[in-house]
């Protein structure tokens, strides 16, 4: 039986025996260090094992059944049309599609070209050329697509795509908000809180909660130093934790990370404006934006 636990081993197994002999992966530039696109990568461990899963070709794809159980027919569930490898299951097959399409509304994804099928090696292809922020989205992405799928073959069928859109957009926006470590800025009413990094303490850490009648925005901004394109999210809890609001919004172009990051603060306060509290706090991560703020003062 191919667990996910045995998948994870396997995994772990291979990039260290690779690193080891000093041999390559069967990455298409032959780079030991391209299975770190996977376990790198900014998205919670148990999509990271689905994408290994993935380029791995160890999904339970209609194809690979079949491979183990001839009486299994390789045709795809989902629509009863094609053959069902990896990349129909997760990208070609009419649901897929259309999931795709809905979170282009909220995401900048690669063009449809990128997710050609061009082999084996498409998964990994896809995830090597792209940002880190577009390669978190493309396996939240995927991976949802999969749940549908074995929604169909395996539970009520009734997972939806109008559904999936705003579940994805909160998971991932939620997600990218919490793996930021927070700093408690004590003494001062700085409207701005950034994060300090404990160097003993681990890379991730929880988000905390305002106090009572306060209400807090995490903020945060990705950009691509090639294209000059960026993205920005902003996440508004109250001190209960629960979200009034979440946006992630797409920036045609800007010159910096800390510019993209300023973008982001702004939009953070500007949402929190509308936001009837006490005290509303921003909390970012970039430690350059703080500090040019807080050279201004304090504002409330
Ligand atoms: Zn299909």
């Amino acid at each position: 039986m191919f667990s996910v636990r045995s998948a994870y081993r396997l995994g772990i197994e291979s990039a260290l025996s690779a690193l080891s002999t000093g041999q390559s992966s069967s990455a298409p530039n032959g780079d030991r260090q391209v299975w770190n696109i996977i376990w790198k990568a900014n998205v919670p461990q148990k999509l990271r094992i689905f994408a290994w899963k993935a380029v791995t070709n160890s999904l339970d794809v209609r194809t690979n059944l079949n491979r183990r159980i001839t009486s299994v027919v390789p045709v795809s569930v989902t629509c009863g049309c094609g053959k069902e490898d990896i990349h129909h299951a997760l990208v070609s097959c009419t649901l897929d599609v259309a999931l795709r399409h809905g979170m282009r509304d909220w995401w900048n994804l690669p063009a449809e070209s990128a997710f050609r099928d061009i082999g084996d090696e498409w998964f990994l292809d896809l995830l090597i050329n792209v940002a880190a922020v577009d390669r978190s989205r493309i396996i939240f992405l995927l991976w949802r697509v999969w749940h549908h799928r074995n929604n169909i073959v395996h539970g009520d069928g009734k997972a939806s795509v109008a559904a999936s859109v705003p579940y994805l957009k909160n998971y991932f926006e939620t997600f990218i908000s919490c793996t930021r470590p927070v700093l408690d800025v004590k003494g001062k009413s700085a409207f701005l809180q950034v994060p300090q990094p404990d160097p003993e303490g681990p890379l991730i850490s929880k988000w905390a909660a305002p106090a009572e009648h306060s209400v807090k925005a995490n903020v945060d901004a990705g950009w691509d130093a090639k294209t000059g394109r960026g993205g920005l999210g902003v996440v508004i809890r109250d001190h209960h934790g629960r979200v009034i609001l979440s946006e992630w919004k797409h920036i045609p172009y800007c010159s910096s990370v800390e510019e993209a990051e300023i973008l982001a603060c702004l939009e953070g306060m500007k949402h929190l404006s509308n936001v009837p509290c006490d005290k509303g706090i921003v909390e970012s991560d970039c430690l350059r934006v703080a500090y040019l703020h807080l050279k201004s003062g304090p504002c409330q």
